[in-house]
């Protein structure tokens, strides 16, 4: 795999990154493309040559037809010849910047989903997804700028056009040499404003399209308070700034190409000179002069097309860029070179002395020891933002700690494939979030050789069947973006089908705060009970109805342990008391 280093992202590293994926991958294509495109070229330099033949015999007055007839067929022959090589490499080209383009995106896309939620929860998702986007297309059409376009063709093309007349005739050579070194100056000062104004530009469009993004993901808060129109003119406003960056851009774009029209007309004028002062002189025939002509209108194309490509392939590297960065973000997380596959557990889990800050700053555990026996169902309760949600995420390896470790049968987390860890817990979530998907695969999701038997099972036990076959398409309706065709209970039934089905080592349930509908409270305590003494669970308890039979309560207090016992025991504790008393009194969760 070809390793991309944050510290090598400017232009010409992003180049080297993408034809060495092309060069890699597709090393036999890649060379067949330069061949083909050389015979191309060598055909296209013959073509005036040819008609110089031609001219010549014509002023020189020659009539036996026999003299002609040889020559048009090669013409023909020359002509298509350049143009079908031509086709072919453009189309290698296509098929080519496809699969790197892919190859890119996936990497990129791949190496997102396993960057820690650290690094999720300081970026933006939408951001992410059209930054992943634009920069894969960008990547195709750098490929396609770069060897398409009939480029390669073009340079073969001025590389023997310029061999042959430097031979021929040397001051016609140095008038074809002279722009190349000023078409370079120009293109590089101007091509560095436009890759600036693109930077810019990249920037506003990011903005604009978070603001959409957003409002569009809240479209039931825009509505509910009835801004609507103000929504729109937000991101009007973002997306005209933007489109005045892209016009400023644009116009830097006409500034170039004036540039180079200057150079041509002054150019072409310098070659009629010599052309005329030769024929006076009698040293230069009018073929000469029409093939000379033909070669300086071939030699101008790749030069414009260069300059187009140069400026264009800045502006697209800069978009690009947005996809390396993501691949090279360090992954800190990333599973050890002779990381375990962890087994099923077989005694139990520990939290081992563990304290844990959020981004180096929130303090959320602080030296913590507990352990969750095998089989054991394990409740924390305390106060909100007491850290219990956090001890769940660092089960998951969501994080890591910062001092201490979680132990599985003895094997520290970090130590095992990450994988490996997430097939072993099933975890619900407090807001049990769906895929805009069919109930049947929501539930399926994390269980690899669903039948429909276990699936159904498993959402009669959830207490979800009757309300799913009640959809317009049962098992097969669709629940919305994010599951929003469901009520909050519904889906976390749903999730705790899921989580019955993956029939994990560990379920860490994260019970919702809110108030839920007695059947899923009663989901819960049933799904609780029936994996009693079968899974080890642990479980954030908001309601203490929940976990009365729980095997051990741990009530947690500022990312500390401050009690441990069962239901009884605790009550004869002041903290437990208190939160007891607190929601038999107000019947509110804790
Ligand atoms: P609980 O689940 O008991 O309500 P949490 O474990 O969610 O508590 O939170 C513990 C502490 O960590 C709180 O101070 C909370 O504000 C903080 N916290 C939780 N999640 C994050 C996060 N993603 N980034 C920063 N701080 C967080």
């Amino acid at each position: 795999m070809i390793e991309v280093k944050k510290q090598q992202l400017q232009f010409l590293n992003i180049l080297r990154l993408i034809v060495k994926s092309l060069f890699s991958q597709y090393k036999w294509r890649f060379i067949g493309v330069l061949f083909v495109a050389a015979l191309a070229g060598g055909l296209q330099t013959l073509t005036p040559k040819i008609l110089q033949q031609i001219i010549d015999l014509l002023l020189a007055g020659t009539k036996t037809l026999s003299e002609f007839w040889w020559l048009l067929p090669i013409y023909l022959f020359v002509y298509l010849g350049a143009a079908y090589f031509d086709f072919i490499s453009g189309r290698i080209v296509y098929y080519l910047a496809m699969k790197i383009e892919d190859y890119w995106r996936f990497r990129a896309l791949h190496h997102y989903f396993q960057l820690p939620l650290s690094w999720h929860d300081q970026h933006e998702s939408g951001e992410i997804g059209s930054r992943i986007d634009r920069a894969g297309s960008a990547i195709f059409s750098i490929i396609a700028e770069l060897f398409g376009h009939n480029i390669i063709v073009s340079l073969f093309t001025l590389l023997f056009i310029l061999i042959f007349t430097f031979t021929q005739a040397p001051l016609v050579g140095l008038i074809f040499l002279l722009p190349l070194p000023l078409y370079g100056l120009v293109t590089y000062v101007l091509s560095m404003r436009i890759a600036k104004g693109q930077v810019k530009l990249n920037k506003l469009a990011d903005r604009a399209q978070r603001t959409l993004f957003d409002a569009t993901g809240n479209i039931r808060t825009v509505k509910s308070f009835g801004k609507e129109q103000e929504e729109v003119a937000l991101y009007a406003r973002r997306w005209t700034s933007y489109h005045d960056s892209d016009y400023e851009v644009e116009r830097l774009w006409l500034r170039q190409s004036i540039f180079q029209t200057t150079i041509e007309a002054i150019s072409r004028v310098l070659l009629l000179a010599y052309c005329v002062y030769s024929f006076v002189k009698g040293t230069l025939s009018v073929g000469q002069i029409v093939m000379f002509l033909s070669y300086q209108q071939l030699s101008f194309s790749p030069l414009a097309l260069l300059t187009y490509i140069f400026t264009r392939v800045r502006r697209l590297v800069k978009r690009a860029s947005q996809l390396f960065k993501i691949a090279a973000e360090p992954d800190p997380m990333a599973d050890i070179e002779d990381a375990v596959t962890l087994p099923v557990l077989r005694e139990g889990i520990t939290f081992n002395h563990v304290t844990f800050r959020y981004h180096g700053k929130v303090h959320a555990l602080k030296d913590l020891t507990f352990s969750l026996n095998k089989g054991k169902t394990v409740a924390l309760v305390g106060r909100s933002g007491a850290g219990k949600s956090t001890i769940a995420v660092l089960a998951l390896r969501f994080y890591d700690p910062d001092e201490g470790a979680i132990l599985w049968d003895g094997i520290d987390i970090k130590k095992a494939t990450r994988k490996s860890l997430r097939e072993r817990i099933s975890y619900i979530p407090q807001d049990s979030v769906l895929f805009n998907r069919s109930i049947y695969d929501n539930i399926a999701y994390g269980t690899k050789h669903a039948t429909k038997e276990k699936v159904i099972r498993a959402a009669k036990m959830a207490h979800a069947h009757d309300f799913i076959l009640k959809t317009p398409q049962g098992y097969a309706s669709v629940v919305g973006e994010r599951g929003v065709k469901l009520s909050g209970g519904q889906r976390q039934r749903i999730a705790i089908a899921r989580a019955l089905l993956a029939q994990p080592s560990l379920l860490i349930m994260d019970e919702s705060t809110s108030h839920l509908d007695s059947e899923t409270e009663s989901a819960i305590q049933d799904s609780i009970r029936y994996l009693h003494g079968k899974t080890t669970q642990l479980i954030i308890a908001h309601r203490l109805s929940t976990i009365l039979h729980a095997d051990l309560i741990l009530v947690v207090d500022q990312g500390k342990i401050v009690a441990a016992g069962t239901h009884q025991q605790l009550l004869r504790n002041p903290i437990y008391k208190k939160l007891y008393n607190l929601q038999f009194k107000r019947e509110k969760p804790l």
